[in-house]
């Protein structure tokens, strides 16, 4: 049958151990033979970065400013143990975050929901989006500890010329010992920010919460309620003929009320806030499997997708061993597909957005019919319960897929 032709290219990012072997039959099974397109592609296996030194992942952002749609498998971010493991030259930072400071933008994590796979949190039968500001706060603190007495001060020197230094006490600490710390954010980065939560918000339909503690940290947090406020300005009018909303919430309501929910919305969350909220949220909904991920870049039309969870080392020393494994492919699935989605929406090819639709849904179908992977088959039967009939390997998996596809047409 005919395949569905692209006329402009997407990035494609290779990755390392359990993912790249599943990537490769991805694009194979699931992909090529459906779509036709014209692949930039960057191999971001660990090695290639240390032969590289680094630079193809600088080489794969560039292109992904380019063209604007990048596909990215899981990737190792190198620790000590890894650096003997690969012998490498450098303990080279996370692609993920080379590419952030390069393209700018917000990761948005976001469940895939299969009607049949049971919930931690059983009331959550919508995505819950979460969007991280991954920019300063915590992560960029100066924080020390002292042994002794003393005062602590913040202090602010204005680059303008004859302006003086403004001194703020913090604490006086009477008896010895004890810690501080100061941290800094950006008005740039938390409107780049919004822009990307309020877009997001419209892009999946969905209402936006932006949550902080702004009655402890007024002028910090403060900071952020405003900044959202105002750039709201520019959204609120389609917001409203979409039927949805912003509001800001205090943190610690947000996480009640996000409890409480049926899911359906954004979740913009300041950087430790998403750090926590998004590992929990992604236990709530179960899989790691099942959890997709996109960086949406400030101009609203940039994009990188790819699969929230890691490179499955475990499964890949079965692999290499010889053993088959069940690992779930769905996440890295919906890497392309929804990269394809978006080529097809900037370039208006509306045959592709249907093929994205229609394999995502192949996707839920098979597993909703009790066709899935190891780890979902013990949300299901119980860990304890789960037996071999219960769960395919990860190719007749996809090929289960394939045959779902396949029927639907
Ligand atoms: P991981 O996500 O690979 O695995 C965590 C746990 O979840 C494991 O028990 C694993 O078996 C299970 N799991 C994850 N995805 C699964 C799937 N698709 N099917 C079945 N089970 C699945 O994370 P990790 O073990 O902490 O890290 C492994 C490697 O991945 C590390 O080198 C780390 O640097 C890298 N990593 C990369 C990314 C990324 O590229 N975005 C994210 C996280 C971790």
């Amino acid at each position: 049958s005919r395949r569905i032709q692209l006329s402009q290219p997407v990035v494609e990012m290779d990755g390392d151990e359990m993912t790249r072997i599943i990537w490769a039959k991805i694009k194979e099974r699931i992909i090529f033979p459906y779509v036709s397109v014209d692949t930039q592609y960057f191999d971001l296996s660990v090695t290639n970065r240390d032969v590289t030194k680094d630079q193809v992942v600088v080489h794969a952002a560039e292109a992904i400013r380019d063209c604007h749609v990048g596909i990215k498998c899981a990737t190792i971010t190198p620790d000590d143990d890894r650096v003997v493991e690969f012998g490498l030259s450098k303990q080279w930072p996370s692609p993920n975050g080379t590419i952030r400071n390069i393209l700018g933008g917000t990761v948005f994590r976001e469940p895939i929901i299969c009607q049949s796979i049971p919930r931690l949190v059983p009331g959550w039968d919508n995505p819950i989006v979460i969007g991280r500001h991954a920019h300063g706060d915590l992560y960029r603190a100066t924080d020390f500890v002292t042994m002794k007495t003393g005062v602590l001060e913040l202090v602010f020197t204005p680059d303008g010329e004859g302006e003086e230094p403004v001194r703020m006490p913090v604490y006086k600490f009477k008896t010895p010992g004890g810690i501080g710390a100061a941290m800094y954010n950006t008005d740039e980065s938390i409107i780049g920010f919004a822009h990307a939560c309020f877009q997001y918000a419209l892009m999946k339909g969905y209402p936006l919460y932006l949550s902080t503690k702004n009655v402890n940290l007024k002028n910090y947090d403060g900071r952020f309620k405003h900044l959202f406020k105002e750039t709201y300005k520019q959204y609120q009018d389609e917001f409203q003929k979409r039927g949805l909303w912003y509001e800001h919430r205090l943190i610690d309501d947000m996480v009640a009320q996000c409890l409480k929910s049926t899911g359906g919305f954004v979740w913009a969350c300041k950087n430790y806030d998403g750090d926590v909220q998004s590992d929990m949220v992604a236990q709530g909904f179960g899989s790691l499997g099942l959890m997709s991920s996109v960086l949406v870049c400030p101009d609203g039309k940039t994009m990188v997708t790819e699969a929230a969870h890691g490179t499955v080392t475990r499964h890949y020393r079965e692999h290499l061993k010889g053993n088959s494994t069940s690992t779930n492919p769905i996440a890295s699935i919906f890497a392309w597909t929804r990269g394809l989605n978006h080529r097809g929406l900037l370039d208006g090819n509306k045959e592709v957005q249907e093929f994205s639709r229609r394999m995502e849904k192949a996707c839920i179908d098979c597993v909703n019919k009790g066709n899935m992977t190891k780890d979902l088959a013990c949300l299901v039967h119980g860990r304890q319960s789960v037996k071999r009939e219960h769960y395919l390997d990860t190719l007749d998996f996809l090929d289960a897929i394939i045959a779902e596809f396949s029927q639907q047409e």
